[in-house]
């Protein structure tokens, strides 16, 4: 029993550690920012970590964030669709490294 909950707790350690999309680093899913795709096609920023669907992840850095952005061909792959709009709150940060 203990064995079981103490392989299962590991596991969730491993699990939670996500990827930027646009530089690589791994880290805790907390210190990334979320984005996720609403079932009108709008790119957000999944702030709660709770979104159904899909998600990518991005350092919580506007630099990272404009970068994947801009390259609206991972997206499209990571959310596995290529109708997608930016929506406000990310469009404000994209905007603001201009
Ligand atoms: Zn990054």
């Amino acid at each position: 029993m203990l064995a079981t909950t103490a392989k299962a707790l590991e596991k969730e350690a491993t699990a939670s550690l996500r990827t930027c999309l646009a530089c690589y680093a791994k880290k805790a899913k907390q210190e990334l920012c979320r984005l996720a795709v609403t079932s009108e096609g709008f790119l957000v920023w999944d702030k709660l970590y709770q979104m159904d669907g899909r998600g990518a992840y991005a350092c919580q850095d506007s630099a990272c964030i404009q970068r994947l952005l801009r390259n609206t061909k991972k997206l499209h792959k990571a959310f596995r669709r290529q109708n997608l709009t930016v929506g406000e709150d990310l469009h404000a940060i994209f905007r603001s490294g201009e």
